[in-house]
């Protein structure tokens, strides 16, 4: 019997998500119960918005929770690489083969002419896709084509007729009308793969028996099982999990919940409890106990009891399941030695002492000054969030703008917050000072605070992104008329700053205008 190996297969392009956890979590549990292994493979064929800060923060994250893999980047392995980015002869080599075979072909259309198809298609009513314009060149004229260095993609053949069937181990067959799947680039024009290339070879050459995977890739499943069938290659397994949701049951998004694991590490749950809550969601113990820990969760791991209905991710029950480890498995040393990892250590005492050193008279003065250090929401008085010179829709949209600073920033540190977030107090045509305010109000709960660019990089992105939104919450959430309005006004407002920076420029390079 061969051995059953799985994967986590993460992008690294955004925080650790708790998405990846959960699915992570479930290929693990399958892997080590059926005595198999787990793998973790980068899939960073996106080069753009893949980083390496975003791979090992999310490594980090994972190993924080407490998984382990078999293989990987950080730990090596016998079919390695496994970060995507070094693999890129193998996909050449693979499209060729495929090409070869005739399952594939070069396509030579440009951005216009695929733009006229498909807004020729829209206006027929028709889904819109590749026509197969490059499908039927003879092999002579597009390998001469290539060879004379014109710009083209590989895209892989699909069939225009029939349906494709997959079959799911939690949903059973699935049928997807080849007619709606399209002809998939395979190798864009930088000679890169895309996902789907990628990901099907990899998880081929990687022995990788059984993909357990977010159910939002159902619709690529025909365009994989296409190719292990071109390349003459058994396609693992497929069971695609279902997604984590809000508790409006709409896709878990951050705009709506916390989704990066850092966040729930810097509120201060407990790596087990976190796992034990993952482990909740969409699977359930065969005596329906709620508290269980990772070697009980691989013991009794089955699919059979994967349950389709969106499983809600839950702030409050997770705490309450936060509170009960804390509570029942911890000794009280254990306890203490956790707070002391959390946020009572050397380290992060000795980044906000300095901070206060200048204005406390007491040593005890310190408590109240700094407690929101030591704080996951604090409850500002919305009576305090008002800024000098706007309306109430003004300061709204004021931490709306604040909001997008606090994505875009990056790395997140004092240095990059402080001119960013003065330039949105000019943007906004306000007096920083005036502006600030708000801003450690929000952030601290008091209008005079500890620094705030220091204070900002100290709670770090995802606490700051939580504060930020929970004041947006007390002064009414942005509705997505305004987050329309809101954007083009700020970069109208962008674009009139750099005009005016601009005529500064050049007014201080000729300051005499000649005068007739
Ligand atoms: N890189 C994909 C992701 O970020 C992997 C999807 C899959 O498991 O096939 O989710
Ligand atoms: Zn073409």
């Amino acid at each position: 019997m061969t051995v059953v190996r799985t994967r986590i297969a993460p992008s690294p392009t955004g925080d650790p998500h708790v998405g990846t956890a959960y699915v992570a979590l479930f290929n693990y549990c399958f892997a080590r119960q059926h005595g198999g292994q787990f793998l973790l493979r980068i899939e960073d064929t996106d080069q753009v918005r893949s980083t390496r800060e975003s791979e090992a923060a999310i490594l980090r994250s994972l190993k924080w929770l407490g998984l382990t893999w078999d293989e990987g980047p950080d730990v090596g392995g016998p079919h390695g690489p496994y970060r995507q980015s070094e693999r890129s002869a193998i996909y050449r080599a693979h499209a060729d083969a495929l090409i070869e075979k005739g399952h594939a072909f070069r396509c030579f259309c440009t951005p216009q002419r695929l733009d006229e198809v498909r807004k020729a298609q829209l206006a027929a009513q028709q889904t819109p896709g590749y026509d197969g314009h490059c499908a039927h060149l003879s092999a002579t004229e597009s390998a001469a084509r290539a060879a004379a260095g014109e710009t083209h993609v590989v895209r892989m053949k699909v069939p225009r007729e029939g349906v494709c069937q997959i079959q799911d181990l939690l949903r059973g067959p699935i049928e997807i009308e080849w007619a709606q799947v399209d002809m998939q680039v395979l190798l864009k024009s930088d000679g890169l793969p895309t996902y789907h290339l990628a990901n099907v070879v990899d998880d081929h050459l990687m022995g990788i028996t059984h993909v357990l995977r977010g159910e939002e890739w159902i619709s690529s499943a025909p365009k994989h099982l296409l190719l292990y069938g071109y390349f003459g290659w058994q396609a693992p397994q497929l069971c695609h999990l279902p997604l984590l949701r809000n508790p409006d049951k709409s896709k878990l998004s951050k705009r709506k919940n916390p989704t990066s694991i850092v966040y729930y590490e810097r509120m201060g749950f407990l790596p087990e409890a976190l796992l034990n809550y993952l482990g909740m969601m969409a699977w359930s113990m065969p005596d329906e106990r709620e508290k269980f820990t990772l070697e009980e969760m691989v013991a009794h791991f089955d699919l059979s009891r994967v349950s389709l209905g969106g499983p809600v991710f839950d702030q409050a029950k997770l705490s309450w399941l936060n509170g009960r480890w804390i509570r029942e498995s911890l000794t009280p040393q254990q306890f203490g030695e956790r707070v002391a990892q959390w946020a009572l250590n050397a380290d992060y005492l000795g980044r906000i002492t300095p901070l206060v050193q200048g204005r406390v008279e007491r040593l005890s003065d310190l408590g109240a000054m700094t407690s929101f250090f030591f704080q996951g929401l604090i409850e500002p008085n919305p009576a305090e969030l008002t800024v000098k010179g706007l309306d109430a829709d003004g300061v709204r949209r004021a931490l709306q703008w604040v909001s997008w600073r606090v994505e875009d920033t990056t790395p997140f540190t004092r240095d990059t917050l402080e001119p960013a977030l003065r330039e949105t107090a000019e943007l906004l045509g306000l007096k920083t000072k005036d502006f600030l305010r708000v801003l450690f109000v929000t952030f601290t709960g008091k209008p005079v605070s500890t620094p705030l660019f220091e204070t900002m990089e100290l709670l770090g992105r995802d606490l700051c992104r939580a504060r930020l939104r929970h004041a947006q919450t007390l002064l009414g959430l942005m509705t997505s008329k305004e987050d329309k309005k809101w954007k083009a006004e700020l970069e109208a407002a962008e674009k009139a700053l750099a005009e005016k920076k601009l005529a500064a420029a050049a007014a201080a390079v000729a300051p005499e205008t000649p005068t007739l």
